[in-house]
């Protein structure tokens, strides 16, 4: 390798430094770089692209079950953050406020939004007259602004970070229910079948729940270090904020009822949980889904055979192009193929189709896959077609590795030496009965980082809270008291 390519390519290790390895692959990928701000980070294009793959994917799902987007200001006044009690205790530590607008005091402090049910709510309220109104289902694409004290990492945990905010108003439980229900479903979706990540569906314990929500539910996805991501949320909040803000309306009698409410989001985590789940040491591996590039075509020449090898390569990109794959034809002169290999390497681009004389002799291609270079000869003829199996082939390639990864890393454990133990050697979730308190948790925590990241919902990652699984042992798996429910633990980002 020149000098050039080393400083190209990744030097740490995805096994031994995770944390190391997943900065270096963002920056050399140039997906983000770091803002002068400490928490904050610059998106670059090729970042921004993976999160417009997700938005455009959720964003048709939303609408086609009746969401409608909405844009409110990012700024809410103190006092209406104060009418939530939950809401301003459970976000006090984390809100940015702004004071002052030009050279003037402000009378009252705005925080900068961490998230929007305060300033949404009132709204609702005041659009929701009869239950003919209902279900009113509103969605925003905004960034929010946490103050995160714990230690920062590119889109994982940011200060201000980029996500989608749902929230709606129902006239019944049930139909919150179902709302929260299509939510995670659609979240489980762009995990499962766009960024190629198996997920798990389940709920967080009563004490880690959104300020001010009946039930948070979340889908969480395993990284390859042994760490879980919470993916997104999905909350039923009962009708702590309609009673708060007044969402009320009048039923088929002319009776004034209290509506309830869900909110729902998922953030540019996912990208984080994308890079991590996927990529390796020579750099990104992206799911064809999302790639912004999905074929890079290598043409490989001397000079007595450019003209040829140029002419196949540039109607191959054509074609491939005219299909709708998204394609970039390699033909820089001041770079030789090996060079031209290790960045698209690097760049995650999913499909090399090399493009020499031979091929050209034979009518054929030859394509190589990213994630593990294997390498395959196709007709000429076929390729729109050999293309869209290889494609397809890929991402089940990446999906199979994650899912692997999961069903692996689920293990039971039934003594507090035996959660430590489980979790210190192996990572994973340890799946224990537990007596609901959460000092069992904090046992756990202080000797070894790890928490509740979720509970079962039942035994078909299902619907109805409420119904979950009976715990396999009746004692709680840290404290030896009655259990009966069921949690999962894990070291989590
Ligand atoms: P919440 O409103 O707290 O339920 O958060 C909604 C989603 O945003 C969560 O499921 C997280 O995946 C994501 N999220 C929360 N905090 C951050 C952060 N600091 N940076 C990036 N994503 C976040």
């Amino acid at each position: 390798m020149s000098d050039e390519s080393q400083e190209l390519g990744i030097t740490e290790s995805k096994s031994h430094k995770p944390g190391e390895w997943y900065a270096e692959v963002v920056q050399k990928a140039n997906l983000a770089d770091y803002a002068p701000m400490g928490g904050f980070i610059v998106t670059k294009p090729r970042g921004y692209a993976l999160w417009e793959a997700i938005q455009d994917a959720l964003d048709g799902w939303f609408k086609e079950t009746g969401v409608d987007n909405v844009y409110f200001p990012m700024f809410i006044p103190e006092s209406f953050l104060e009418r939530e009690k939950d809401i301003v205790e459970g976000f006090d530590p984390e809100v940015a406020w702004v004071t002052q607008g030009g050279h003037d005091e402000l009378e009252e402090r705005l925080a900068v939004r961490p998230t929007s049910e305060s300033i949404i709510a009132p709204f609702m309220a005041d659009w929701t007259r009869s239950h003919r109104d209902l279900p009113l289902r509103l969605n925003q694409w905004c960034s929010v602004v946490r103050w995160e004290a714990t230690e920062t990492k590119p889109f994982f945990r940011t200060k201000e970070f980029m996500w989608q905010e749902g929230h709606t108003a129902h006239a019944t439980n049930e139909s919150a229910w179902e709302e929260v229900w299509t939510r995670l479903d659609q979240y489980e979706r762009v995990y499962e079948d766009v960024l190629a990540i198996p997920v798990l569906r389940g709920k967080k314990p009563e004490h880690d729940k959104f300020p001010g929500a009946d039930t948070t539910t979340t889908v969480e996805a395993l990284m390859p270090d042994g760490k879980s991501v919470q993916g997104a949320t999905s909350h039923n909040l009962g009708q702590s904020f309609a009673e708060a803000f007044d969402i009320t309306y009048a039923d088929e009698d002319e009776d004034e009822k209290t509506a309830y409410t869900t909110s729902w989001g998922l953030s540019w985590r996912a990208i984080g949980a994308l890079i991590m789940t996927h990529s390796d040491d020579q750099g990104l591996v992206l799911p064809p889904t999302v790639a912004p590039t999905q074929v890079a075509i290598v043409p490989i020449w001397q000079e007595d055979t450019k003209e040829d090898v140029l002419e196949y390569s540039q109607e191959i990109a054509d074609d491939l192009e005219e299909a709708g794959f998204r394609v970039e034809l390699d033909d820089r002169d001041e770079r030789n193929p090996g060079f031209k290999f290790n960045e698209h390497e690097l760049n995650g681009v999913p499909l090399r189709l090399e493009i020499g004389p031979y091929e050209v002799e034979d009518e054929e291609v030859t394509l190589v896959h990213r994630p593990d270079n294997e390498e395959s000869v196709e007709d000429r003829d076929e390729i729109v077609d050999a293309v869209d199996e290889h494609l397809e082939t890929i991402y089940d390639k990446l999906y199979q590795a994650a899912e692997e990864n999961l069903e692996n890393n689920v293990r039971e454990a039934h003594s507090p030496e035996e959660i430590l133990g489980t979790i210190g050697k192996h990572g994973g979730y340890v799946k224990t009965s537990w007596c609901g308190d959460e000092a069992c948790e904090e046992a756990i925590k202080e000797k070894i980082a790890a928490e509740i990241v979720m509970q079962p919902l039942d035994d078909e990652g299902g619907r109805t809270a409420g119904e979950v699984p009976e715990p396999d042992r009746d004692e709680c798996g840290v404290c030896g008291d009655p259990a009966d429910e069921i949690a999962y633990f894990a070291k989590s980002y």
